[in-house]
């Protein structure tokens, strides 16, 4: 007898539907696969034989011919384990054909016929859901991920046995029910708060800035000075996730395997070791095509501490991602496009020793050994950073205890606000006073800015007065981003 299921696989952050037709027949007792199956799916077979006879005595022996298709998408993982012995079990007359149609099955399944959590779940339900199918059964753990998709029923299971009883009693049990705007809203917070920075107030306003307007960030100053610190507090400052943004962000790290089975209500931040790999900072490796760090702090921060020390070849491949806010992963089996609009912030020592341009200390740097230091940031890196800034150690003297630092929650009122009225306007840019106009021709032309180098300096300037809840840009706005150009050797 024949029989079929439906499944859902991923590519990249896209899912795909995927039809399992099997058929059991007497004859020598055996299970074959077809469709373009990879290793995985082949060692499905053990998986998919092992777990029917542990849960059905009664599975016929005989010959089962199981067929995935479409037959031209490459076809990697566990996950259509599930839905294989449903389409078996159906064949062979022991599950319930009216209930099989219009579910979608998903799971990797154990030797013993345990269900085992898998990668991709709301994916491959936001798939089933688009495709009209009407429930999806997959593990108990990636249940609630996979309700976030809405528009279908989600049953989690922890064996196939308990999806075959859910079969027959015609999905009597309640499916899972999540509600993304509540979590959203009773989310706990980050404990990263300004109001435990004291001094900075450089930074402090260039971390405003590149939230506000969603700048690139490169932060310089000797050890100890609080970079880290202050990079961790920028996802804080960030606008409030809207429920869209948590589900792509989710749909990432669920593809990566890192969501935790729940929606993602923070913004991520990464901060990958200097010693990262090509794939693990831009994602790829394995048949299934991973995403990387780029993708994984997608609508949120990405810290890259000790820049100069990254691979150059590494640093390389962030370009694209910089400009597109997207990545495209080509491999032979085909190309995969990840999501990668991350906010860049990147620390890095003044120079070697980390003392250059320090009170107190003496650098011992030779000029030969600061300029490889900084040629190992290629300046196409460098230009699409818009704020550079100096931190410095601050001492304790500086230091007000009577003061209280201004909170995070009170600078992202600000960055929303700012925010808010750019999304208002056609255009990204505030126009430039006529003032303004001529300082920013003078500026370029004594700093012999590049065409990007201008632009990066208009949009900064933009941003400030977007705080300032101006609709032109003045000179007082322009002198303000000329702070954040690159520092020359001598300014350090
Ligand atoms: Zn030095």
């Amino acid at each position: 007898m024949l029989a079929s299921t439906n499944t859902c696989a991923h590519e990249g952050v896209e899912g795909y539907l995927v039809r399992v037709e099997a058929s059991v027949s007497t004859g020598l007792p055996q299970l074959t696969f077809v469709g373009l199956p990879d290793t995985a799916v082949r060692e499905g077979r053990e998986r998919v034989r092992s777990a029917i006879r542990a849960t059905t005595p009664d599975f016929p022996r005989g010959r089962g011919l199981v067929n995935l298709s479409p037959a031209s998408r490459r076809k990697a993982g566990s996950a259509f384990d599930l839905s294989i012995a449903i389409a078996l079990l159906t064949a062979a007359g022991l599950s319930e054909t009216e209930q099989v149609r219009g579910t979608a099955f998903l799971g990797e399944l154990g030797l013993d016929g345990q269900v085992r959590a898998v990668n991709g779940a709301l994916p491959a339900a936001l798939c089933a859901s688009r495709r009209g199918l009407e429930r999806l059964v997959l593990p108990r753990a990636n249940a609630a991920e996979a309700a976030l998709a809405g528009g279908l029923a989600v049953y989690g299971v922890d064996s196939l046995g308990e999806t075959l009883s859910l079969l027959r009693s015609g999905f009597k049990a309640a499916p899972v029910v999540v509600d993304a705007e509540a979590l959203l809203a009773e989310r706990a917070g980050t404990n990263s708060d300004l109001v435990d920075v004291h001094g900075q107030q450089s930074a402090r306003r260039a971390l405003e800035i590149a939230a506000a307007g969603r700048h690139h960030m490169l932060m310089s100053g000797p050890p100890g000075a609080g970079k880290t610190m202050l990079a961790r507090r920028l996802p804080g400052l960030l606008p409030a996730l809207s429920v869209a943004e948590a589900m792509e962000i989710t749909t990432v790290h669920s593809v990566a395997g890192v969501a935790g089975g729940a929606l993602v209500t923070e913004r991520p931040f990464r901060a990958p070791h200097h010693a990262v790999s090509g794939p693990g900072l831009v994602g790829g490796g394995g048949p299934s095509i991973r995403p990387g760090e780029i993708s994984l702090s997608h609508r949120g921060v990405l810290f890259l501490d000790e820049l100069p020390e990254f691979s150059p070849a590494v640093l390389n491949q962030l370009r694209q991602p910089l400009e597109e806010a997207e990545l495209t992963i080509c491999r032979a089996a085909g190309s995969v496009t990840f999501p990668a609009g991350f906010l860049l912030v990147a620390a890095m020592n003044p120079c070697p020793c980390g003392f250059k341009g320090c009170t107190g200390r003496e650098c011992r740097c030779s000029d030969q050994q600061l300029r490889r230091y900084r040629n190992r940031i290629s300046g196409p890196l460098l230009d699409r950073i818009d704020l550079h800034v100096h931190v410095p150690r601050i001492s304790f003297a500086e230091m007000d205890p009577g003061k209280s630092p201004e909170d995070s929650a009170s600078v992202r009122q600000r960055v929303e606000r700012a925010a808010r009225r750019r999304s208002l306007r056609e255009q990204s840019r505030l126009p430039f006073s006529r003032s303004a106009e001529e300082l920013l021709g003078k500026a370029s032309e004594a700093m012999n800015l590049s065409a990007r180098s201008t632009r990066s300096l208009q949009a900064v300037s933009s941003t400030i007065a977007d705080l300032a809840d101006e609709s032109e840009v003045s000179c007082a706005h322009l002198s303000e981003a000329l702070q954040y150009r690159p520092l020359d050797d001598e300014q350090l």
